[in-house]
C-alpha cells in the first residue's frame, strides 16, 4: 500500500523504506534566544504506574494521577506538558502526546522517543513505578476534524504517537475516509503495529545515517498524491518542517499544519 508516494506529475511508485528521491537537506538552523523557563500555571501530579518498551528506542509511561479528564483533549494527538523533576530540585518540562487515556483507571500512555542524549528520554529510562512528575495541558494536535475528506499525515519517531492516536481514532469511525500516512525513522526496529483503517495508506521511510532527520519526510511532502479535499498533517524536525510547509502550501490542500516538534542542536524548540 505504498504507491501514493508518487510525482505529482507521474505516477511511478516509490518503494516502501527505500529512498523518495529528497531535495537538498535543509540549511543548519540557527540557535535561538535564551528563554527563561516557564513554569505551567495548572499543572497536575502524576506517578508511573507502567513502563513498557515498546520498540528499541521507544518507551510507553503510563501515569497515573487524580482526574485526569480536565487534561486530556477529546481529539487525538493532543499533547501536554510533561515535567520530570531533575536531581537539583528544578523540573524539565518537554511537550509530550497524551497516546492514550484510560478514564477508568484515571491514566494516561505517553510515548517517549529515547533519542540520544536527551534529558527526558534519559528522566523516563531512570523513572520507576511510583516515580512522581507533573503534567500541564491539554492542547490540540491540529489534526484536521471530521469535515476534511481525506488525511495525509507525515510524522517522526516524535509525532508517531500522534499519528498513531490519529489512524485508531479513524479505525473506530463511520465514515471511512481515506488517510495516507508517512513515517520516518532512523531505525526500522522502531517501526509499529498500528491500529488502522483497513483502507488506510500506510508507509515507512528510514534514513540513511547520514541523512538530516526529516529529510524524506520532507521529500514525501511534495511527493505524496494528495486526494482532492485532503488535509495535511506534518510534524517532524523543524527544518523539514518548514520545507513540508513550503511544499504543501504549492499543493491542493484543504486545511494545512506543519510543526517543528523540535529541532536539531536546540534544546526546549517551539515552533
Ligand atoms: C506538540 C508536541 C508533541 C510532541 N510529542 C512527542 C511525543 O509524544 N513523544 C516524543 O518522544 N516526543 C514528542 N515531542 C518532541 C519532544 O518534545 C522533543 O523531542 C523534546 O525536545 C524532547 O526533550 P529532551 O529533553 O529530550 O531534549 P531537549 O532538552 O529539548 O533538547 C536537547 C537536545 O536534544 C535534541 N533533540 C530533541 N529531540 C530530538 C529528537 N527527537 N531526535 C534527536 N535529537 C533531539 C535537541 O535538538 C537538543 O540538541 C513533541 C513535541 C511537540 C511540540
Amino acid at each position: 500500500m505504498t504507491d501514493f508516494l508518487s510525482t505529482p506529475t507521474t505516477s511511478t511508485p516509490a518503494a516502501s523504506e527505500q529512498p523518495v528521491s529528497a531535495p537538498a537537506a535543509s540549511a543548519a538552523p540557527g540557535a535561538r534566544a535564551a528563554r527563561q523557563p516557564r513554569r505551567p500555571a495548572v499543572a497536575r501530579d502524576v506517578v508511573v504506574t507502567a513502563r513498557e518498551q515498546l520498540t528499541e528506542h521507544m518507551l510507553r509511561l503510563h501515569l497515573g494521577g487524580d482526574d485526569l479528564t480536565p487534561a486530556v483533549h477529546d481529539s487525538p494527538g493532543s499533547w501536554v506538558k510533561l515535567f520530570a523533576p531533575l536531581g537539583d530540585g528544578s523540573e524539565h518540562g518537554r511537550a509530550y502526546t497524551v497516546r492514550g487515556f484510560d478514564p477508568l483507571r484515571d491514566e494516561i500512555t505517553i510515548d517517549v522517543f529515547l533519542h540520544a542524549g536527551g534529558t527526558m528520554p534519559h528522566w523516563a529510562s531512570e523513572c520507576r513505578i511510583g516515580s512522581g512528575a507533573r503534567i500541564a495541558g491539554p492542547r490540540a494536535s491540529g489534526v484536521a476534524g471530521r469535515r476534511a475528506e481525506a488525511l495525509a499525515l507525515f510524522a517522526d519517531e516524535t509525532a508517531l504517537p500522534a499519528v498513531a492516536a490519529v489512524l485508531e481514532r479513524e479505525s473506530h469511525s463511520r465514515h471511512g475516509r481515506p488517510v495516507r500516512a508517512a513515517i520516518e525513522l532512523g531505525d526500522a526496529r522502531d517501526r509499529q503495529e498500528l491500529e488502522a483503517p483497513t483502507h488506510a495508506e500506510l508507509v515507512w521511510l528510514v534514513r540513511a545515517p547520514d541523512e538530516a532527520p526529516g529529510t524524506r519526510l520532507a521529500a514525501a511532502a511534495h511527493l505524496m498524491d494528495l486526494l482532492p479535499g485532503t488535509a495535511a498533517w506534518f510534524a517532524a524536525e523543524a527544518s523539514a518542517a518548514k520545507e513540508a510547509r513550503r511544499a504543501l502550501r504549492a499543493r491542493e490542500v484543504s486545511a494545512l499544519h506543519a510543526q517543528g516538534y523540535w529541532r536539531a542542536g536546540v534544546g526546549d524548540y517551539r515552533d
